[in-house]
């Protein structure tokens, strides 16, 4: 299901999500930017690499310029380093934002 809303927090480089269920999460740029499902990126993040997007500073790294709905089916995220390929199903994005939540909550 959709989120009822999407909100660009520019300064803070993240977005804010909110759920009919009541939940609300923060996700960085930078975690949508390194889970991007696309296949190119999954094929990049099978190989170890010293220079992967993972490892670019949050405040460095790209941003989010553009929020594309896809249908009922999810989002698409444009990306400032020029990829805008990844699509993000409602489900996919729903459990990569609570895992980046608790992901958060233990460090
Ligand atoms: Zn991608």
């Amino acid at each position: 299901m959709a989120p009822e809303s999407i909100v660009d927090h520019r300064a803070r480089a993240a977005l804010e999500f909110r759920w009919a269920d009541g939940a609300l999460h923060v996700a960085g740029y930078q975690l949508l930017r390194s889970n991007c499902p696309c296949a190119d990126c999954k094929a990049l993040r099978a190989i170890p690499r010293a220079d992967s997007v993972e490892d670019v500073h949050p405040a460095t790294g790209p941003s989010v310029t553009n929020i594309l709905p896809v249908g009922a089916y999810g989002v698409q995220f444009v990306f400032s380093d020029g990829h805008d390929r990844g699509i993000f199903p409602w489900a996919f994005l729903r459990e990569l934002l609570e895992r980046g939540v608790s992901l958060r909550a233990v460090q």
